[in-house]
């Protein structure tokens, strides 16, 4: 077998493995997963998006120059960091003092809490980690050797223990689990603004709800079958797809424009 048969291959599985994210955006709206999973809609690049993937480089930047020197240089790793940006903040027209300062503020939070021993440095941060076993991949945030235990966690924008985020980060610590032949028995949701945890038991019936949910995503991309329209009207006036995908009103236009039926 040739080398790019074997890369070919690894790359389908890849692939067609069940995403962390996956399993979150499913908890959140199943049609959600269709679009991107079955239809390959990739989701619009967005401010927002760019600011969260800035707050992970700065933290793992910061906590490698930790691990290297006892301390980091805030100032010099914000602004390395944005640097990478430019484009974008441009297109988007940021606030740079505003997005400066904001970044400053929390992680200014974060090195006190190192200082204070209030923050463990994590023993691996922003893992890729993938099992054909599972059939799950993930891209793991921060894993913590407390004492011997291991606790896999995720940054978000609050502590809120949604069973979305549940199911993200225990894909991350099932895999992790299976990766290192160990055990994992806590998951931690973490705030990248003010670098306060949430702890949560990964009990077996979250174990399970993960497997389930895998399966479930599955099913509905090897089916092709949309899944119905979320319930909840909050969901969709927040959500990306409403008026391109699911609002009916726009569905109906779409469909007699020119006499002509279009299917999405
Ligand atoms: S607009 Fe509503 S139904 Fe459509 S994907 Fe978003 S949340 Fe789901």
């Amino acid at each position: 077998m040739g080398w790019v048969e074997v890369t070919f291959k690894t790359l389908f599985q890849v692939f067609s493995m069940i995403s962390a994210s996956d399993l979150s955006a499913w908890d959140f709206c199943p049609r959600q997963v269709y679009f991107r999973r079955v239809l390959g809609i990739k989701p619009e690049k967005k401010e927002v998006m760019i600011k969260g993937t800035i707050k992970h480089s700065i933290f793992e930047r910061l906590i490698d120059s930790y691990k290297k020197t006892g301390s980091f240089d805030i100032e010099k790793i914000i602004e390395d960091t944005i640097s990478e940006y430019n484009e974008d903040f441009e297109k988007f027209g940021t606030n740079m003092d505003e997005l400066r300062e904001d970044l400053k503020w929390s992680f200014s939070i974060l090195e006190e809490k190192i200082n204070k021993n209030e923050f463990p440095i994590p023993e691996f941060c922003e893992r890729w980690i993938e099992s054909e076993n599972l059939g799950l991949k993930a891209r793991v945030d921060v894993i913590f050797d407390e004492s011997g235990e291991w606790v896999v966690g995720d940054l978000k924008t609050n502590v809120s223990d949604f069973l979305g985020p549940k199911l993200q980060i225990g894909v991350g610590a099932l895999l992790f689990e299976e990766n290192m032949n160990t055990e994992v028995n806590k998951i931690k949701i973490i705030s990248h603004n003010i670098w306060e945890e949430k702890e949560v038991e990964l009990t077996d019936e979250l174990r399970e709800q993960i497997l389930e949910t895998r399966d479930e995503i599955k099913q509905m991309i090897e089916s092709e079958e949309i899944p119905s329209l979320c319930e909840n009207p909050n969901k969709c006036a927040s959500c990306d797809f409403w008026e391109s995908h699911c609002n009916p009103k726009k569905k109906s236009e779409k469909k007699t424009e020119n006499g002509v039926k279009k299917s999405f």
